[in-house]
């Protein structure tokens, strides 16, 4: 089978998010954990290749992207689609603009829509400017990003800043509110004069539609997960069950959370308030040389079965704090990253068949030490977190929760929708 779309997301839990909007959408789709060794794609319609190059040196972002390109051509895919964060997280080096430049040149692509727009989730753009629900990305808590702080919501400025050899223009409201042809036309005027990113105005998912529509036949799109929703229906799919549809669930339930996040610790509290079986991670404990994913799994094995166990290491941001000035914030990440990913596979190893993971570094962690691949895509849970399939261990349902992502109910509500 040959792919329809191939996608290259810069980080993993975009990956997934990208992935739910195109099952969402009818598009039967497969997410690997980097560039895939070998081929098992059963049927997919898309694949989306999950990279961590947001931040990394650029060079190695080009390079990992590039990989990723070219194994998705031989698979035959007729567009690639490099997924970005829905607030352009970047840095002044990039990588959007270099990777994208290289993808163009990789592909000889002729022009290339750039929207980061995901109106769904408040993510609009209009005159080239992000908005992040009702503020400027630059007024919103954006601007203290850690790695990537974004001061500058003109998109066409950023984006030219970190280009070296191609120009950026803009595809405005009012062509893209007329239609499909006026932005055709738009982007045949850019092309000419030279520019060959325009980053695109939208306001809704009606404009979304239009900017899809517009890009079919190029090469390469630029875009956060929004885009997406409108790809499926040009390749004659609709919304479907089939679409996610995964295996049966089987094994007992459990919750694996390491992320700290307002909503987080309010999934954590209800959880517990529900009278949830719950063991937790003290960071201070491990430092002084307790075998907490031992005990955690000790605990845990016993009480295994069709009621979920919850393992966390959630705390609210006073304690984060209080362990992060005497552990360094990176060592305290690290320490209670590989006990959780240990906790995973331990669970796994028990008998655990359906895991929900929370937070986006935690999910990394423990994808990576349960050796999984790929995973397919199934139904949506909330917005943004679909269950997903790896064939691993007799098949495992996971779903990969980051930060604020999920209701409050979120850690019961999961499963008995996979039921
Ligand atoms: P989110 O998606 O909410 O950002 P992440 O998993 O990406 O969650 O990041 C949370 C980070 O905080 C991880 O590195 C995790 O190991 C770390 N962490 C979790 N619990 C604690 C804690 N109690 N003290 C300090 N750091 C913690």
């Amino acid at each position: 089978m040959t792919l329809l779309l191939g996608c290259i997301a810069d980080d993993f839990t975009g990956a997934t998010d990208l992935a739910n909007n195109l099952v969402r959408a009818g598009m039967r789709t497969v997410q690997t954990i980097g560039v895939p060794g070998r081929d098992d794609l059963a049927d997919a319609q898309a694949v989306v290749v999950a990279l961590k190059s947001r931040t990394a040196p650029v060079a190695e972002a080009i390079e990992q992207s590039l990989a990723a390109c070219r194994w998705l051509r031989t698979r035959g895919a007729q567009q690639i689609y490099f997924k970005v964060c829905s607030t352009f997280d970047s840095t002044a080096q990039g990588n959007i603009g270099p990777v994208a430049e290289a993808l163009m040149a990789e592909l000889g692509a002729g022009f290339a829509i750039v929207t980061p727009a995901f109106p769904e989730n408040g993510r609009t753009v209009f005159k080239g400017h992000l908005f992040v629900g009702d503020v400027l990305l630059s007024d919103s808590p954006m601007r203290h990003h850690p790695l990537t702080p974004m001061t500058d919501a003109n998109l066409v400025r950023v984006m030219q800043a970190q280009c070296q050899r191609e120009r950026v223009g803009l595809i405005a409201h009012g062509t893209v509110a007329a239609g499909v042809r006026a932005v055709r036309e738009r982007m045949a005027d850019l092309q000419e004069q030279g520019v060959l990113f325009g980053v695109a105005d939208a306001l809704g998912d009606d404009d979304l539609h239009t900017l899809a529509a517009a890009g079919q036949g190029q090469l390469l799109c630029v875009a956060g997960s929004g885009l997406a929703i409108g790809i499926p229906t040009l390749h004659g799919l609709a919304p479907s069950p089939q679409a996610a549809q995964l295996p049966a669930p089987r094994g007992a339930l459990a919750v694996v959370s390491g992320s700290c996040s307002a909503q987080t610790n309010a999934q954590v509290a209800h959880f517990i308030a529900q009278g949830g079986a719950a063991f937790a991670i003290d960071p201070l404990r491990i430092v002084a040389g307790e075998d907490l994913a031992q005990q955690a799994l000790a605990w845990a094995t016993p009480r295994l079965g069709a009621q979920p166990v919850l393992v966390y290491a959630t705390a609210e941001a006073a304690a984060v704090r209080e362990v992060q000035a005497r552990l360094g914030a990176q060592r305290a990440g690290m320490l209670v990253e590989d006990t959780l990913a240990r906790v995973a596979q331990g669970l796994v190893g028990a008998g655990v068949g359906q895991l929900l993971v929370a937070g986006g570094e935690t999910s990394g962690a423990c994808v990576q030490r349960l050796g999984i691949k790929q995973l397919r895509i199934g139904p949506q849970i909330d917005p943004g977190v679909p269950w997903c399939y790896a064939p691993h261990a007799g098949g495992l349902h996971l779903a990969l929760k980051s930060g604020n992502f999920g209701g409050v109910e979120m850690f019961r509500r999961a499963f008995s929708l996979l039921a």
